[in-house]
Parts: structure tokens; C-alpha cells; sequence
């Protein structure tokens, strides 16, 4: 779950990192009073979830309340990167003289969190990493230690900050780490961290996504979600308790196991067809799910065919079979279907299967499966 800029910084602010004074505004008049509150000049900015707000137009300075309101009329509505602009933040502005990048990630194949910095803020990293990848200071965290305070002066002094600023440099990147940790995120950002024109460091902007499988532990993290982050058809999939992911081919995937539904997609990749979704019901899916799965799967333009490939273990291909149907009554569709039931009560779900009046085209194994939807899907496009 990605988390807005206001939510992230936040959320540092509570672990002692420095943030601007500032209040979210969903209308222009709002805007106005918040920067009137705030007094002085103000920064306006956007609330969407993806980088390069600022190149987008997306982030204006506004000196007086009215010209605040002005820019927030301006930017509210606005598209940024197929996004809506729903909220704007309205900060005290800062006087920037230095801009540094501070983040935290987590480096897989070393199984830590490794804290990158570099004096080059402002500048996404991935494009510092590219063009400069010198400029990029990296520290890898003991989990048992947690980041030292040498290791934070090590950073400081590879960014180039004077020694005078290293003790408040060593309590942000500190306060970084413990709401990384405290929040299950898998990545903590400030870009930029600025220095003022008084040498004081301030987190200017704030990104952290936070892992889904932890999100139970974090009950108020979730009802922080943006909805918009997720398409409707994934919202409504993981509200039913389906792992779903919205795919760009042509054939509807439906199938039980994360393993099985790769190899379902690897497989109609290898006959030339190409997987509309990835989507797994999970094992022990009663009629419910299935019915749930299958609509959300039809409900998608772009499915010219429907693949069910199911293994029966704790999931029985009766209930499966009758899932399906339940779902096909709802829906009524007319696109092509293959099935491909194996394991418990396969027999009866196939038998229950050929009493649809929808015409389910079976097959034995999975190759012959993905064949055949593949064909299928090809045929309704030369119908089309
Ligand atoms: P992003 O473009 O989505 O990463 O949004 P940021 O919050 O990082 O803002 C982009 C840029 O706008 C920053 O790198 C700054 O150069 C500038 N900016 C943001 N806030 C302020 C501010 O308060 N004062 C000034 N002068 N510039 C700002
Ligand atoms: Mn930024």
C-alpha cells in the first residue's frame, strides 16, 4: 500500500523527523484559510500517489492566501499521470538552499534494510543511481542493531553535510529507520531532505509504501488507503479474500494456487495466447468465491476467453463446478470457456459442468487446456 506525502510524513514526524507545518485541503477555500492560518508564503502540492509531481505542475508556491486559493483551484481536479487530484497540501514553504535524498529499502538478496542517501535530492534515485551512481551512499542495517550512530555519521559525511549538522542528520535518518520498522514498510523515503537558510534540515517531502501482509498489524494504516490506487476490479477481489492482478491479455484467467495459476499463465504465453489476469480463488473456495472470481473476471472488456484450470486437494471441483455455473447464471456471458478440472470429485464436477446450458469446452490436461483457450480467444477476435 503506497502512502500519500502527508500520511508519510507524518508518520516520521512521530519518530522526531522535522516536517513543515501543514494541513490537507480538498477545496480552494479551504486552501485560503489553511494559509492564512499558517501565515506567510505556503507551498501547494498535489496528493497523488506517483513521483514527479513537481514537473507535473503539480506543486506550485503560493506567497499570500489568495494566491493560495488561486493555485489550489488550479491544481485540484488536475490529472497527474492518469490521477485525479482530489486533496492538496498546503505547507509553510521553505527557504531551500541544499537538497539531499534520504531513503530506506530493503535489499532482498541481503536480507537487511540498506539506508541510501545522496546529495543530490530532488532528483528521483533511480536516475541518480543511472548518472551518477557514485553520488549514491549506501549502509546496510543490522536488524538486531538497528542503524548506529556511526553509520549515520558515515552517511553525513559521504553527503557532504559540515560536521555541525551531523547530530541532526543522525536524528532523521534514526527517526527514518524506526517508522521503516514501526510501520512494516518496505520502503521509507524524504526527497528532498532540505537544508534552509538557517543550516536547519527539514523533510520536505515523504513517500513510504507499506507491505499488504502486514497491513493487520497496522489497523489504522489501512483505513489510510487510497482507493484510487487500486482498480476497482483488485479492490473488489481482495475484499473478497481473491489474490487478483489485472493483466493486458485476452484470456481470463481463473485457477486455484498462486504456483498453478503462474504455470497457467506460462503455459497459454507458450501456445501464443496471452493471460488477461493473474487470479488465484485459493484452496477450500466455496461457490461463493468462485462466482465472486468468475464476475470479476468477465466484468473485464479486454477477456475474449475464460481458462478454469482447477486442482482438486482441499478444494473440490463439485463445489468449483457449481460456483461456475452460479456465476454463468449471473452473468450470462458468451465468450468462449474450457475447463480443466483434476483431482477430488473431478467426476462430479465435470458431470455437473455438462449440464450447463452454457457451452464449457473441456480438456484433460493442462497443455491441451491452454491450447484450446488459446484457440478459443483467437477465434473470437477473428469474429469480432
Ligand atoms: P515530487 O516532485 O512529487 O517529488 O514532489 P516534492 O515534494 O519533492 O517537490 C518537488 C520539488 O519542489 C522539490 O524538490 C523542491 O525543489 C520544490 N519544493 C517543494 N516544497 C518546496 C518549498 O517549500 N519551497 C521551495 N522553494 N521549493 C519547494
Ligand atoms: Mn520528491
Amino acid at each position: 500500500m503506497k502512502l500519500h506525502e502527508y500520511q508519510s510524513k507524518r508518520l516520521f514526524a512521530k519518530f522526531g523527523v522535522p516536517i513543515p507545518q501543514g494541513q490537507v485541503a480538498s477545496s480552494p477555500q479551504d486552501a485560503r484559510r489553511i494559509a492564512q492560518e499558517l501565515g506567510g508564503p505556503v507551498v501547494v502540492k498535489s496528493q497523488v500517489l506517483v513521483g514527479g509531481r513537481g514537473k507535473a505542475g503539480g506543486i506550485k508556491l503560493a506567497a499570500t492566501p489568495d494566491q493560495a486559493y488561486q493555485v489550489a483551484s488550479q491544481i485540484l481536479g488536475m490529472q497527474i499521470k492518469g490521477l485525479t487530484v482530489k486533496q492538496v497540501l498546503i505547507d509553510q514553504a521553505s527557504d531551500i538552499q541544499q537538497e539531499i535524498y534520504l531513503g530506506i529499502v530493503i535489499d532482498r538478496a541481503q536480507r537487511r534494510a540498506v539506508m541510501m542517501a545522496s546529495s543530490e535530492g530532488g532528483v528521483e534515485i533511480e536516475q541518480v543511481a543511472q548518472e551518477n551512481p557514485q553520488a549514491i551512499i549506501r549502509v546496510t542495517i543490522d536488524p538486531f542493531l538497528g542503524l548506529r550512530g556511526y553509520q549515520a555519521n558515515q552517511i553525513a559525511m559521504g553527503i557532504g553535510l559540515p560536521r555541525e549538522q551531523f547530530r541532526e542528520f543522525a536524528k532523521i535518518a534514526n527517526g527514518l529507520y524506526q517508522a521503516f520498522q514501526a510501520y512494516d514498510a518496505s520502503l521509507a523515503e524524504i526527497n528532498p531532505l532540505i537544508v534552509d537558510k538557517d543550516g536547519k534540515l527539514l523533510a520536505v517531502d515523504g513517500k513510504m509504501l507499506i507491505d499488504d501482509n502486514a497491513l493487520f498489524r497496522h489497523p489504522d494504516l489501512a483505513e489510510m488507503r487510497d482507493l484510487d490506487e487500486e482498480a476497482e476490479s483488485e479492490r473488489e477481489a481482495r475484499l473478497a479474500g481473491l489474490s487478483y492482478v489485472d493483466l493486458d491479455g485476452e484470456i481470463g484467467c481463473m485457477v486455484n494456487g498462486a504456483g498453478l495459476a503462474m504455470t497457467t499463465m506460462d503455459l497459454t504465453k507458450l501456445f501464443d495466447g496471452s493471460p488477461a489476469n493473474f487470479l488465484d480463488i485459493g484452496g477450500g473456495a466455496g461457490a461463493d468465491k468462485v462466482a465472486t472470481a468468475l464476475r470479476i473476471i468477465l466484468a473485464d472488456p479486454k477477456v475474449k476467453a475464460v481458462l478454469f484450470n482447477i486442482f482438486g486437494g482441499i478444494t473440490r471441483c463439485d463445489q468449483v463446478a457449481q460456483g461456475i455455473l452460479a456465476a454463468l447464471d449471473q452473468v450470462q456471458p458468451d465468450l468462449p470457456m474450457v475447463a480443466r478440472l483434476v483431482g477430488t470429485n473431478e467426476e462430479q464436477g465435470r458431470a455437473i459442468l455438462d449440464q450447463s446450458p452454457y457451452k464449457l469446452i473441456t480438456a484433460q490436461t493442462l497443455a491441451d487446456a491452454a491450447k484450446k483457450a488459446v484457440a478459443a480467444s483467437k477465434a473470437d477476435i477473428a469474429r469480432a
